[in-house]
């Protein structure tokens, strides 16, 4: 007989009232203490460990919990704190909050820290998700040492309350691949050894404390296999056997498999190992040979999306393999953290819609069904699978998702509709006739302050206390104020400042057919910083014209050109929960035909310069090196179907935020927009090198003003930066604009900061003065 439990690796940390959120903005601010908000935090685990047992969860996790970070919790835990955040008398929380947030308070839209005084650890994404991980710095001189065993607080928090929970922990190697080496060359692998104690004395004291199992997350296991992460593995896990006795490990790997990866996880000296079979499906049938004694977890329902799970299509699969392994634990593929919490509290999603999906809890339940299925048979939960079964057909049959003539669209899409009518030599000479533009052309990446009015108005607007029509005569003249103070200093490319838009994605989501909106579907992005993803549920299609009104109108009060401004495809997929019926590429592609659509509108109204951001282009890069060919082509022809349908005189922009180029220059080049604005200012143009060394040959526009700090540069500073990139880019080739868009930024900062860009800009004209 097969022993069978169900188990969570994370549960969702924010509260199902963003009660996380609230507790630590008002302690930010200085209106609660500490203790409240360690109230509020113990308050959200007490109910998180309790409603998982209620849902049917057999093994609890603890330590999921963070206040702000899973890694900067681990770097807190072994005492990886950067000189400068310890200041003497301060509290440890202080400490800890000063690392994630620096003495600064706010990052940008993009995620950057800003900043003066003491900066915050860098932010990057965890994998392929869309959470951010804190990332430490690590000197060759680097020591660790327990600084703050919160596993076992936490271990012993659950357990005073009457659970036994399976603590959670980053581990050590995942830690330190993720730690960016302070010094180049330096590999921060190479600090495993002092490291290891401190992972050995965490589990000693968890054992001791009566911890029989322990998660041990290493999700580097789902990048390509490496032979270094493989010896560290091997090391790292051989001293924790040996150093920890009688204590069972659960080695955890999850958002992809390499077959090695998986091998080489089945070998190490752990008591069992966690693979996610959302992504590789086929490795079950090689469990009962791989497992060799070891308990294996499956993770079976996808923890990074919303769809409900076909547990019959999951029990076929299950079934003829569980019942050859001794021991099996059910699992989501990975950590909940991803998802919103629960689907019970929407009141105002479409009824058949509510009935595909599922939150953390619905997974959880599902996982109860599934457990109570293997062990005692279909019939004992009928009822519950024939309601999954009748979901799940309807969602397949329903004509809610199914647009015929998206479908014959897409299929109609000929190579000639991603390829523009000339080549960028022949066309860029169009368009300057066209535009006149100076020399080093001055512009913005679109937004302009969302103030605290421009927020109230939105705010009174969605409640119903300001009409539309007083929205938008406020919102009118924002943008009318914007436009005159663009012309008052000059600036040669003008926007109209999006006063009208919450969000670069979900403004666009709104207006477009197959998304769906939640009221509470928060998932945490960093921090207390969460987003409510639109949900891609059917095929997209743009009814009527999205943005053409206030393109008109802007354009309407000047005689400078006026930039028309977009959301590109891929960025719209990629901030999306995106259906799972269909390949992520031709959803892509249906989302692309909309955005097309809204281009030739633009176009056809007047608007001369059309910019399509691409934000989120890098960001969808698949995990394994291997995969990206695959993922930029279609990622290059859906921006290529938004915007090649425009005359050779219409100019397209792009931008992209805090990118790295080096890896996908080649398919920026492919874009072939005619111009695109990066971050740069703060790499000191490092970020330039490699549209240099690929010899880009479009237009360029490398950001010079750092638009996440409030500090305003000097006219010298950015006139510095343009002659950096001057030197190896032709001078006709460059823009100057600041590195994003300001809605973060607050007026008094902006007006001198572009004030000076302008300056810059004549400055660098006066040093070349002609057209090469
Ligand atoms: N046009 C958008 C803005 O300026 C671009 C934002 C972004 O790239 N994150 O706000
Ligand atoms: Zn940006």
């Amino acid at each position: 007989m097969t022993i069978i439990q169900t188990a969570n690796l994370g549960f969702p940390r924010i509260g199902k009232r963003r009660e996380l959120k609230a507790a630590l903005e008002s302690f930010w601010s200085g209106k609660a203490d500490q203790a409240s908000l360690l109230e509020t935090a113990a308050g959200l685990r007490a109910q998180n460990w309790l409603r998982q047992k209620e849902l049917g969860i057999d093994i609890l996790p603890s330590n999921d919990f963070s206040l702000y970070d899973h890694l900067l919790d681990t770097a807190f835990m072994v005492g990886a704190i950067p000189e400068g955040h310890k200041a003497a008398g301060q509290s440890d929380l202080d400490t800890y909050f000063l690392m994630a947030r620096g003495s600064g308070d706010e990052r940008s839209a993009c995620g950057h820290d800003y900043g003066t005084g003491v900066t915050a650890l860098e932010m990057t994404k965890w994998f392929n998700t869309n959470y951010h991980v804190l990332v430490s710095e690590l000197k060759p001189s680097q020591m660790f040492e327990l600084t703050h065993n919160k596993p076992l607080a936490d271990y012993l928090e659950a357990k005073a309350l009457g659970h036994q929970t399976r603590p959670v922990l980053v581990g050590p190697v995942t830690f330190l691949s993720q730690a960016k080496p302070a010094i180049g060359g330096f590999n921060t692998l190479s600090l495993l050894p002092r490291l290891l104690p401190v992972y050995a004395e965490v589990l000693r004291t968890l054992r001791d404390a009566g911890a029989d199992w322990v998660q041990i997350d290493e999700p580097v296991l789902a990048r390509a296999p490496n032979g270094q992460v493989a010896l560290a593995l091997t090391e790292a896990y051989a001293h924790l056997a040996r150093e920890v006795p009688g204590l069972n490990l659960l080695l955890t790997s999850y958002f992809d498999a390499h077959d090695a990866n998986i091998e080489l996880a089945f070998s190490l000296p752990v008591a069992g190992v966690h693979i996610d079979l959302t992504v590789r499906p086929d490795l079950l049938t090689r469990l009962p040979t791989l497992a060799g004694g070891k308990v294996v977890s499956l993770g079976v329902i996808d923890g990074r999306y919303i769809w409900k799970t076909d547990l019959t299509a999951v029990l076929d699969h299950l079934e003829p393999v569980v019942s050859r392994l001794d021991q099996v634990i059910l699992a989501p593929s990975c950590s909940l953290l991803h998802v919103p919490i629960d689907l019970a509290q929407e009141e105002k999603l479409a009824a058949d819609l509510k009935s595909w999906l599922a939150f953390a809890e619905q997974k959880l339940t599902e996982l109860a069904v599934l457990k109570s299925a293997l062990e005692n048979g279909r019939d004992s939960v009928a009822e519950a699978l024939a309601a999954n079964a009748a979901a799940i057909a309807a969602r397949k049959a329903s004509p809610r998702i199914h647009n015929p003539a998206v479908a014959e669209r897409v299929a109609a899409l000929t190579p000639p509709m991603s390829e523009r009518q000339s080549p960028f030599a022949e066309r860029i000479l169009k368009q300057r006739k066209r535009l006149n533009l100076p020399l080093y052309p001055t512009t913005t990446i679109g937004s302009f302050p969302q103030t605290a009015e421009v927020r109230a108005a939105r705010l009174q607007n969605a409640k119903g206390q300001l009409s539309d029509a007083d929205y938008t005569v406020f919102l009118k003249a924002e943008t009318e104020k914007a436009i005159r103070w663009q012309e008052e200093i000059g600036l040669d490319a003008l926007v109209h400042g999006e006063f009208e838009r919450n969000d670069m994605v979900q403004y666009f989501a709104e207006q477009l057919e197959g998304y769906a909106f939640t009221q509470h579907g928060w998932v945490q992005s960093y921090g207390s910083r969460y987003v409510r993803p639109p949900v891609i549920f059917g095929d997209v299609s743009r009814p009527k014209p999205m943005t053409v009104d206030w393109a008109v109108y802007a354009q309407s009060l000047t005689d400078k050109v006026m930039k028309g401004m977009l959301t590109g495809p891929v960025t719209m997929l990629q901030w999306a929960f995106v259906r799972d019926d269909l390949p992520r590429s031709a959803v892509c592609r249906q989302i692309a035909l909309a955005i097309r659509d809204e281009v030739l509108d633009l176009e056809a109204a007047g608007i001369r310069i059309i910019q399509i951001d691409e934000a989120a282009f890098r960001e969808g890069l698949p995990i394994d090196p291997a995969a990206w060919q695959g993922y930029l082509d279609w990622a290059v022809e859906c921006f290529r179907i938004a915007s090649a349908g425009v005359a050779d005189e219409t100019q397209i922009h792009s931008h992209m935020c805090y990118s790295e180029f080096n890896d996908i220059i080649r398919a920026i080049a492919a874009m072939d927009a005619d111009v695109i604005s990066i971050e740069t200012s703060r790499s000191n143009m490092e970020l330039l090198e490699a549209f240099i060394d690929f010899k880009y040959p479009n237009e360029v526009g490398p950001g010079v003003y750092d638009i996440h700090s409030p500090r305003v540069p000097e006219t010298d500073e950015m006139v510095r930066l343009l002659a950096k990139a001057g030197q190896r880019l032709k001078a006709e080739q460059i823009w100057v604009n600041p590195d994003c868009g300001l809605k973060t930024r607050g007026w008094a900062e902006t007006k001198p900061a572009l004030e000076r860009l302008v300056a810059a800009a004549k400055a660098m004209r006066a040093t070349h003065p002609v057209w090469v």
